[in-house]
């Protein structure tokens, strides 16, 4: 495994990051890609400036990656909404209701509160569930990803062969490979210093 620190000069004008092309997990040649998108931190005329990455996968690896996100992402989303609406609608109605009518609202966003903390809650453990089960068709690949929850707190993007994440403060890109090969590649190809 091998990390990559990418310097961004201007995080308004992201870099054009450059991928050989193979797969970057396990190194065929290039059948498709994957687009993930770094947030920079900064806006531009009232959108936020992303740095998108294109990453070269084989369809075996993307396919791998889409039945990842079926036993991590898709459990929480689908579990942590149930949930979410289950607990919004007792907690609507226990809420003490407003007198005034600045906090009428009150119970809804009491509910909408606790629904969010009950999906949340709720869609972790059911993604944990699923995950155990799905470890022993899938294996390391899915025991390694971490839980969605912990995603939406960091601004980490995991893919299949690695992850990219982008650090405002330091403004600086950061690359992981599982694979040393692809990249010493993409060092070479993006003029880094070699690792
Ligand atoms: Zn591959």
């Amino acid at each position: 495994m091998k990390t990559i620190e990418f310097p961004v000069k201007d995080p308004k004008k992201p870099p054009k990051i450059e991928f050989a092309n193979r797969c970057v997990n396990c190194g065929k040649p290039k059948e498709t890609t994957l687009g993930l998108s770094l947030d920079m931190g900064v806006q531009k005329r009232d959108t936020p400036v992303m740095m998108t990455l294109t990453v070269p996968m084989c369809n075996r690896c993307d396919e791998k990656e889409r039945r990842v996100a079926m036993v991590t992402l898709v459990p929480f989303l689908i579990a942590g909404l149930i949930i979410g609406i289950i607990a919004f609608v007792p907690a609507t109605l226990i809420a003490p209701e407003g007198t005034t009518p600045q906090t009428l609202a009150f119970p809804f966003v009491f509910g909408g509160f606790a629904g969010l903390i009950a999906g949340i809650i709720g869609g972790t453990v059911v993604e944990v569930i699923v995950k155990m089960f799905a470890a022993s068709f899938f294996g390391k690949l899915v025991i390694q990803r971490p839980l969605t929850v912990l995603g939406l707190f960091s601004s980490t993007d995991e893919l299949i062969g690695g992850s990219a994440k982008y650090m405002k403060d330091k403004k600086i890109a950061r690359l992981v490979f599982e694979n040393d090969e692809i990249a010493r590649e993409f060092n070479t190809l993006n003029g880094l210093e070699r690792v």
